[in-house]
């Protein structure tokens, strides 16, 4: 198992050595500013008291305030803390807005607590690190097996605790709640935009594209409208336990409707069905992966037909693989740019909170649009500056303008 923060300080290397990085600042981005690991004691139903351990990682707040979701999970690590809050970092600073980068979580299976153990472990959570959080300091959100009730949760004790109101303390909270119009659709519709712009680069109709997505969650069920909205073929899609495939294209409503009656993919008529594995190496021009980390690894990287892959879920692509499609010519958008239109639209969620308004689905929308269109720009210029793959591009672009707020 590869630790995820090497492979961070290894693709910060590879960033830093490409745009000559001054060594100071380097040093300085090899370490989070600052982690917390902390004991979360949580009173159980059977009154027994069981201690969880949570973490959270600020690394580093040049740009703005720390930004990043809290995630439930029993394979929560420090290292993996520190390493998800570097990308975050990253994806901040790729699409320019004021937030930098953080993470947190609690080693546990959330799965296995009632509702009420869930509320006091997530509270108590804050009560150990209110101190170092809040709208101007650290804004966490929902990431794995954290919701908008949970959120809800911990800006209410976070309140509590600090005496005031500040809804901005954390975003992904319920629209009732504070929460932002439009956050829904926001990844997938920042993959879109960036898709858009993509095509363009590369003289491709929509008509003529066939697109694979892997996953029909929130982001991959999205994608899938939206591009087909856009004149894609959606020629396959798949949840959890397979997918469908129909290379003339799928018909959406019916996939829709059928996975909603049935609760999954089997059974449908008029298309073949494949294995997740499987739809990964189909015939099509455009791959886009919205479900699980290391699905494109050195053991399927060849043997993938898409000449662009769109990289909707969070670490698909496992730096061998990246090699590979590098070598073969595949254009990869890289996660930190192609699915950050969720963290700009919690962004635009704080910013509404700590400005005390409230923006339209349209209004969201029409801010995000020009922040995708400029970074996917501005990525493909310091792609070709360099001759280096848009993932690598977009880490320069992104160190670069963290360094420029570093002071030595
Ligand atoms: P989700 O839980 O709504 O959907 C996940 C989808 O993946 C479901 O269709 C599920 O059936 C499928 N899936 C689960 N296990 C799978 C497997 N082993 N093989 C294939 N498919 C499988 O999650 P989501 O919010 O759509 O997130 C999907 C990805 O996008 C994740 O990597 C997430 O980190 C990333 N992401 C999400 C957001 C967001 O705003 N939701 C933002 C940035 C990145």
């Amino acid at each position: 198992m590869q630790n995820p923060f090497e492979n961070a300080l290894k693709q910060l290397e590879k960033a830093a050595n490409i745009m000559n990085l001054d060594k100071n600042v380097h040093a300085i981005l090899k370490q989070p500013d600052r982690v917390m690991a902390v004991s979360v004691p949580v009173k159980m139903d059977n009154g027994e008291v069981k201690v969880f351990t949570g973490f959270r990682s600020q690394y580093n707040d040049a740009l703005g305030p720390y930004k990043g979701g809290i995630r439930y999970h029993e394979n929560v690590s420090l290292d993996e803390v520190k390493a998800l809050s570097f990308w975050m970092m990253v994806k901040c600073a790729t699409v320019n807005i004021p937030m930098g980068g953080g993470k947190g979580g609690i080693i546990v299976d959330s799965k296995k607590l009632s509702e009420g153990e869930l509320e006091r472990m997530s509270r108590e959570y804050v009560r150990k690190i209110w101190r170092e959080i809040g709208s101007d300091k650290d804004v966490p959100a929902p990431d794995m097996y954290t919701t908008p009730k949970i959120m809800g949760w911990m800006r209410d004790e976070f309140e509590k605790l600090v005496g005031h109101s500040d809804p901005g303390v954390i975003t992904g909270k319920a629209i009732a709640d504070g929460g932002s119009e439009g956050r829904e659709q926001a990844t997938a519709q920042g993959g879109v935009y960036v898709t858009r712009e993509l095509m363009k680069k590369l003289n491709l109709k929509a008509n003529e594209t066939k697109v694979a997505i892997q996953g029909m969650g929130n982001v991959g069920g999205f994608m899938a409208k939206l591009l087909a909205a856009d004149g894609f073929k959606i020629v396959a899609l798949s949840d959890s336990k397979g997918g469908v495939y129909n290379p003339d294209g799928l018909d959406l409503d019916k996939v829709f409707v059928h996975k909603e009656k049935i609760g999954s993919l089997s059974g449908m008529d008029g298309v073949q069905n494949v294995s997740n594995a499987e739809l990964l190496e189909l015939p099509v021009d455009i791959l886009v992966p919205s479900a699980m980390e290391n699905q494109i690894t050195s053991d399927n990287a060849d043997k993938i037909k898409a000449k662009i892959i769109v990289e909707m879920a969070n670490g698909p692509t496992t730096p061998e693989a990246d090699e590979v499609l590098s070598a073969r010519g595949i254009v990869v958008v890289p996660d930190v740019l192609a699915n950050a239109g969720g963290v700009t639209v919690s962004c635009f969620e704080w910013e509404q909170n700590v400005k005390d308004q409230k923006w339209s689905e349209a209004e969201v929308l029409a801010k995000l649009e020009p922040i995708m269109v400029n970074a996917f720009n501005e990525v493909w210029e310091t792609k070709d500056k360099y001759s280096v793959p848009m993932r690598t591009a977009a880490f320069v672009k992104a160190i670069e303008r963290v360094a420029s707020k570093i002071k030595v």
